[in-house]
């Protein structure tokens, strides 16, 4: 029997339906307690101080920098190599995107990386990003950008399970935001988090979540409630609502065992392909101390995009993570075709990189199904450069 590998499959916990419906019945339908719950047990999963729940890991990023009060127009150091929607972020938050290359192994910049791109333009904030899970060294490369720590945000998006010297990611930081879209670690379907060490930035971010309505506005219609409220500095309509949260809720209680999952996922991964002539493998990262999130499970092969097309007419579901945004059409118009060829690695090796199925769930079966079309992909063309 052959059925399709899908790219992912969202894993989903027992008890979910039946959370959702009791929510419904409730009538609380959007941001109320199941909303707080979640932020404390999501708070209490990190070891972080201070979380507060919202639309999506973008609209994290932007009440970030905008809870940050940046001057209008301030250069955002941000990797090339992202997703579109944190440069967005930086866009929309009023700010302009300052692209930083990366490191070949780790695929995110390197202290020499960003400190190359902050003599370039002197940066006011910098966003950096957990490519496919490894946690990046935040203060060495807040170092590198000669920037405190109150000026750089964490795009956590592939973060949820990572730990660098026994801290997870987002524990300690000053602005780690997370994504809870339908493919990330910790799916709810949409929904994202803002982790602080910092109570009076997470007081900002929880008003700018709701317009910048005074903190707690969403009290006003319990018994008790005041409509009155001020708005002190304009925010966005990002808030997370009940449904999501307690989705939120169910999930996180099975994620520790979905990170197993996907660390025992990747070693057969890294077994079955380490012979395969022609792909190289994603680096370990086995620095001491440092547990990868494996939210993404990146080969580099040459020829991508027709491997990608191999494998999809074989059934296996594949994704590229990311195109690099300084080849975008509205970055190019917005920062300058100067701006966009200050990423040579980032280039070079974007081209190059694929990803595999990984999602908890995914079976041995399939996995070697996936292997095998890879390493037929793979022949083909070695027999095609011989001949
Ligand atoms: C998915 C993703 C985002 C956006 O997350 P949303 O919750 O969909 O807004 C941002 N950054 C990275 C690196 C991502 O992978």
């Amino acid at each position: 029997m052959t059925s399709n590998v899908p790219f992912c499959v969202p894993p989903l916990t027992g008890g979910v339906p039946d959370a959702v419906v009791k929510v419904l019945d409730s009538r609380w339908l959007t941001t109320g307690p199941e909303t707080a719950a979640f932020e404390q047990e999501f708070a209490d999963y990190l070891g972080a101080a201070h979380v507060v729940a919202v639309a999506s890991c973008t609209s994290a990023l932007e009440l970030s920098l905008r809870a940050m009060g940046l001057p209008a127009g301030s250069p955002v150091l941000t990797p090339s190599l992202t997703f579109c929607g944190a440069i967005n972020a930086i866009l929309h938050a009023g700010h302009r995107p300052v692209f930083v290359d990366i490191d070949e192994e780790t695929l995110v910049p390197s202290p020499e990386t960003v400190a190359a791109a902050a003599a370039r333009v002197k940066p006011a904030a910098m966003i950096l990003q957990n490519q496919g899970g490894y946690p990046v060294d935040v203060p060495a490369l807040t170092e590198a950008a000669g920037l405190d720590r109150s000026r750089v945000v964490e795009d956590a998006a592939h973060g949820p399970g990572a730990a660098r010297g026994g801290a997870p990611v987002g524990s300690s930081s000053y602005a780690a935001c997370f994504s809870f879209y339908a493919t990330k670690n910790m799916p709810i379907g949409e929904g994202g988090a803002v982790a602080t060490s910092d109570e009076e930035f997470a007081d900002r971010v929880r008003a700018m979540r709701l317009h910048g309505m005074s903190k707690d506005s969403w009290k006003r219609y319990l018994p008790g409630g005041s409509w009155r409220y001020d708005v002190k500095a304009v925010g966005l309509k990002a808030n997370m609502t009940d449904v999501q949260a307690t989705i939120g809720r169910a999930q996180i209680q099975s994620l520790p065992g979905w990170q197993e999952e996907r660390e025992q996922i990747v070693a057969r991964y890294d077994e079955a392909l380490a012979g395969v002539s022609g792909v190289v493998l994603p680096q370990r990262n086995s620095l001491d101390g440092v547990r990868h999130a494996w939210h993404l499970y990146q080969v580099r092969v040459k020829d991508r995009d027709a491997v990608g097309d191999e494998l999809q007419a074989a059934g296996i579901g594949t994704s590229v993570h990311f195109i690099p945004a300084n080849q975008l059409t509205a970055y190019k118009e917005i920062v300058g075709a100067d701006e966009c060829a200050r990423v040579p690695v980032t280039d070079r090796v974007g081209e190059e990189l694929l990803s595999l199925p990984l999602y908890p769930g995914l079976t041995a079966d399939d996995q070697d199904r996936v292997v095998a079309a890879l390493a037929e992909a793979m022949r083909t063309r070695a027999m095609r450069t011989r001949s």
